[in-house]
């Protein structure tokens, strides 16, 4: 827990924080990885917030070719604190309890918000033949093109639900 009491006493006007998260399980279609995050949170005449930046560290696996690799872009992390329920728009705000907030929580929560449900090598993976399993991003395999052109099946699938 990251105690605000200074920033709400007025004898501190901001309370830094780091978080390291040694094991991310909790993310999808992950191999390992760490995050760390840092940033303050701030007192301006009653609006107290949180301004930081998430660092994730992570091996995935791209959803395309199946290859680890490496995924770290920076997460922004910002959120409005309150110690009590707002009259409106409650999910914005993190609720302060004992005028603490649960940081780690804070920071897991924006890791599973914020990151891709799948991952890709680079943005034009090209991915495996279907048909004989070679790394399309290596250089074409030789397959008959047609056949092999799977964004035509997601197509197919696509039309074949909407008749049902
Ligand atoms: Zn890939
Ligand atoms: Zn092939």
């Amino acid at each position: 827990m990251l105690d605000l009491k200074k920033l709400l006493d007025g004898s501190a006007d901001k309370v830094e924080f780091t978080v390291e998260i040694d094991n991310c399980d909790f993310v999808d279609e992950l191999v390992n990885g760490t995050a760390n995050a840092f940033g303050e949170i701030t007192n301006h005449s009653g609006l107290i917030e949180l301004n930081g930046k998430l660092e994730p560290n992570l091996s995935v696996v791209c959803a395309r070719c199946g290859k680890v690799f490496k995924y770290k872009e920076p997460i922004n992390l910002f959120a409005k604190i309150t110690d009590k329920l707002a009259n409106a728009d409650e999910d914005e705000f993190i609720i302060m309890q004992d005028f603490a907030i649960d940081i780690d929580d804070i920071v897991r929560s924006a890791l599973i918000l914020e990151l891709p449900t799948r991952y890709l090598c680079k943005e034009d993976c090209k991915g495996l033949c279907e048909k004989c399993g070679q790394d399309l991003n290596n250089g074409e395999c030789g397959c008959n093109m047609r056949e092999r052109d799977s964004r035509w099946d997601v197509l197919k699938d696509f039309f074949s639900d909407e008749e049902e």
